[in-house]
């Protein structure tokens, strides 16, 4: 798996969408990066799955009010922010 977290201050990094200056390395302190004991990828499927599970009614809800509005989580973590804030921006004008 890709993600890894620093052991002295919680920090979770990707190693593709959001690596570390430095590999293995916290950037905030110098931490020892790892991989969460249940981060293999049966666990990670199962979780996934529960989440959806829980996720779809809520879907389908706020979809037959009209209020949901889809962000394209796969883009760079920068513009899935940006997406965001524009959202935000526009639902506050
Ligand atoms: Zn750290």
């Amino acid at each position: 798996m890709s993600r890894r977290i620093c052991k002295t201050c919680g920090t979770s990094y990707h190693l593709i969408f959001n690596p570390p200056t430095v590999e293995g390395k916290c950037d905030k302190d110098g931490g020892e990066l790892y991989t969460r004991a249940d981060d293999n990828p049966e666990t990670v499927a199962n979780r996934l799955e529960v989440n959806m599970n829980q996720a779809q009614p809520l879907l389908d809800f706020y979809q037959a009010k009209g209020v949901l509005t889809n962000i394209d989580g796969q883009q760079d973590i920068n513009k899935v922010f940006a997406d965001l804030d524009a959202l935000l921006q526009g639902s506050r004008s």
